[in-house]
């Protein structure tokens, strides 16, 4: 059976690493004849879209498509997917920490039916111990708070069926979280495991910060949990209050003591003033989200591409 794949590389600032993704890519996707490199610029400000443009000048495999900004990297990855072409569609990062070795075993799961071909990422011991926290964290929280599950270690490293990839063409919202859309989607699903690699060169793009934000927009998009959660906390601490409210008439009118009150008044005031703004904090990113969504402005824009 004859069928083309494609490889598609969001890429963010990887002047570095593309010939090297470049060069092992092309040796293990050599023996499939039909195949594409897709490689999606990012808005880099370094030279990453000069070398793709080098490396597509002189090898009619590779595509590429260059965002007029920043998009982040799930809008890149989206980018690339609504623009590849192959039978198969694999999404790897462009720093070699997806080892390009283990597309022909991907295949193989595909080629016996699977349609969807996870990757879980095993544990790296050269993974620095702030990334081991946050990942952990992360998906611990984002599989508590919300309605799919996520495997840990789950990497956007996949293969997709062409079935799989245009149902995703249809998805337009302006969060999307692949690794949880995917789980989500269904259809004939498997996992394959891989030790990654050590970035070839650069610095990772997900800190602390945005760690923390990928939870929180995959936990918003995916369920409404945490306005459960906050109408939970809300009513148990007005529970509490009214309880110490009666406390504070009973007090008032039944006793002397009325007046060293100040303290725990205060504290009270505080606390519940806390939770409030928490509360409205969760509100707020829902609120916000649809404001953005009802918007349809598209997830990314396309300044060129080269074909
Ligand atoms: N990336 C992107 N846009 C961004 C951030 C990252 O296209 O805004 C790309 C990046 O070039 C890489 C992949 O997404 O190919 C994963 O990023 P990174 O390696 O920084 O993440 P990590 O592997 O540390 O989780
Ligand atoms: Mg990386």
């Amino acid at each position: 059976m004859k069928f083309s794949v494609s490889a598609v590389l969001p890429c963010f600032n990887e002047q570095d690493n593309i010939r090297a993704m470049y060069g092992s890519l092309t040796k293990v996707l050599k023996p499939y004849e039909t195949y594409e490199l897709l490689f999606v610029d990012d808005g880099s400000t370094d030279a990453t879209l000069e070398t793709i443009r080098s490396i597509a000048a002189a090898d009619p495999k590779v595509r590429f498509i260059s965002l007029s900004r920043n998009f982040g990297h799930q809008h890149a990855l989206k980018a690339g997917l609504d623009h590849a072409t192959g039978d198969c569609v694999i999404s790897l990062d462009a720093d070699m920490q997806h080892p390009p070795t283990l597309i022909p075993v991907m295949i193989e799961q595909w080629q016996q039916g699977f349609e969807v071909v996870n990757t879980i990422r095993g544990e790296q011991k050269s993974l620095s111990i702030s990334k081991k926290i946050t990942s952990g964290l992360f998906y611990n929280l984002v599989n508590k708070l919300s309605s799919v599950e996520i495997k840990p270690g789950v990497a956007d490293f996949r293969l997709l069926d062409r079935k799989v990839v245009d149902a995703l063409k249809q998805f337009n919202e302006n969060y999307i979280f692949l690794r949880g859309l995917i789980p989500w989607m269904g259809f004939k699903q498997t996992s394959v495991h891989f030790e990654p690699a050590e970035r070839l060169s650069g610095q990772t793009k997900y800190s602390f910060i945005r760690m923390l934000r990928l939870a929180l927009d995959g936990i918003t998009s995916f369920s409404s949990r945490p306005l459960y959660l906050s109408i939970a906390i809300g009513s148990v601490i007005a529970g509490l209050a009214f309880l110490y409210g009666i406390y504070a008439v009973y007090v008032h009118l039944f006793t002397e003591d009325a007046l060293p009150g100040w303290t725990s008044i205060t504290a009270s005031v505080l606390f519940i003033g806390g939770i409030q703004l928490i509360m409205l904090g969760i509100i707020g990113i829902y609120l916000g989200k649809l404001f953005i969504e009802n918007k349809k402005r598209p997830n990314y824009i396309i300044r060129q591409k080269n074909f």
